[in-house]
């Protein structure tokens, strides 16, 4: 391979063309190319094509030895050779370059990747290769999607979860938007992101889903909202519903942050402020009581003293404390004591917040011991949102929902990703050697 332009097209590895010129800026390398077809026949009728004329397109590849590399490809114009046929002129195309894309496949499919699998800011891929940011975006549509909607992404699944992320934050014109995230717990992957999160959504979702796959499905765990228990019938009345732990603890952390701010603005007349002693104990009122040491104790019992006269918080604390008592064991018939003692003494409260938290768990009461039944939890999914969070902070914000859903998919959705080489690693220099 001595000649000088075959080894420039052995570097340049796009099979069909030739390289006719190699220039450079400082900021790019310009590659002048053409395809070697000499001879087409007409895709109608298949008469030997005339050439006609040239256009020049400008595309990015993949960044060369370290700089960017730009395309310059002379397409060719072909007209047919029978006057009378209806094709008339057409523009060659090629396998490597998506028509009216402006990178070649191997980008592309590179910048996919990086924005996908990576999570990285189409931004900052659109910057590195020398495009706009919708010439990314449009990349990882049309060489992400058919990854997303690959079959062989999501298998059987036994146990689904159920969890509620928020997808846009409240602007002056629309509130917080809300979408719903539909969870391989088993396998940890991200099946599919719904829009919204009521019980339309999902049930709309499950009535589109192929019945016999759901039919699989033997374990839905969901958080404490109505809306989830609603959506999942009919479609999935057959599968046991579990009240993630996570949630029903935090149903009863949220009773005791209620009536913490009631009690001091009751008080104090106003919201907490830094030095109040309830605002300074709300994150130790929080945290189970098992992980207070000594020190922490005796702040937080300092904390109510002062600012807790009525014990309204010291009882809302011990309701939440209750509540933590179910799982510390894994029987279910011990379970099932632990809870029907919080669930009674939180019904006889007199506070109002603490009889509501009671009811919640009366209602839930068949979810919430299942779990103690089936050992499932949303575990896995609460690891996803972090995830699913990551995609959300490298988008700054989504406008739109396809975007968004393609991106958390992508990231987490078990994406079988196309082949990456994986080159064999050059041994680390002998140490004595430089010496
Ligand atoms: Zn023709």
């Amino acid at each position: 391979m001595n000649n000088p332009t075959s080894l420039a097209e052995a570097l340049f590895g796009l099979d069909g063309f030739q390289i006719l010129e190699v220039t450079e800026t400082p900021d790019e390398l310009i590659i002048n190319i053409e395809t070697k077809s000499v001879v087409v026949g007409c895709p109608t009728c298949g008469v030997r094509a005339q050439a006609k004329d040239r256009m020049r397109v400008d595309i990015r590849d993949l960044p060369c030895f370290g700089r960017p590399a730009r395309l310059v490809w002379m397409k060719r114009r072909w007209r047919c050779g029978d006057r009378d046929c209806e094709e008339k002129t057409w523009t060659e195309i090629s396998e490597h370059v998506p028509s009216r894309e402006l990178l070649t496949n191997r980008a592309g499919i590179e910048a996919t990747r990086q924005v996908g699998e990576l999570a990285r800011p189409v931004s900052g891929v659109a910057k590195e290769l020398g495009v706009c940011w919708q010439t990314v975006m449009d990349a990882v549509k049309l060489h992400g999607a058919p990854l997303v909607d690959d079959p062989e992404r999501v298998g059987k699944v036994g146990a689904l979860g159920i969890d509620e992320t928020s997808f846009l934050k409240a602007t002056k014109s629309h509130p917080t938007l809300y979408a719903t995230g539909l969870v391989d717990l088993d396998h940890r992957i991200v099946i599919d992101m719904v829009e919204g999160n009521s019980a339309a959504s999902l049930r709309s979702w499950c009535r589109n889903a192929d019945p016999g796959w759901l039919g699989e499905i033997t374990v839905v765990a969901t958080d404490l909202a109505e809306s989830y228990r609603a959506g999942l019938s009919p479609h999935l009345d057959h599968a046991i519903r579990v009240a993630d732990p996570f949630h029903v603890t935090q149903v009863a952390n949220r009773a005791l942050d209620k009536v913490r701010r009631r009690v001091q603005r009751e008080t104090l007349g106003r919201r907490g402020r830094k030095n109040d002693p309830l605002y300074r104990i709300r994150k130790l009122l929080l945290s189970g009581a098992e992980r207070l040491d000594e020190r922490g104790n005796e702040r937080l019992l300092l904390g109510l003293r002062i600012g807790d006269p009525d014990n309204e918080i010291h009882g809302a604390w011990l309701a939440k404390e209750s509540v933590r008592d179910i799982y510390l064991t894994d029987d279910p018939s011990q379970a099932e004591l632990l809870l029907d003692k919080a669930i009674t003494g939180c019904l006889k409260d007199k506070v109002p917040e603490i009889r509501s938290l009671g009811r919640t768990l009366k209602r839930w009461r068949t979810e919430i011991l299942n779990h103690h039944l089936t050992g499932a939890s949303n575990g896995p999914t609460e690891g996803l949102n972090l995830c699913v969070k990551t995609v959300k902070r490298c988008g700054h914000g989504f406008r739109s929902f396809e975007n968004y859903r393609l991106r958390v998919l992508l990231h987490t959705g078990g994406v079988n990703w196309p082949e990456h080489p994986s080159p064999p690693r050059i041994r680390t220099r002998n140490p004595h050697l430089n010496a």
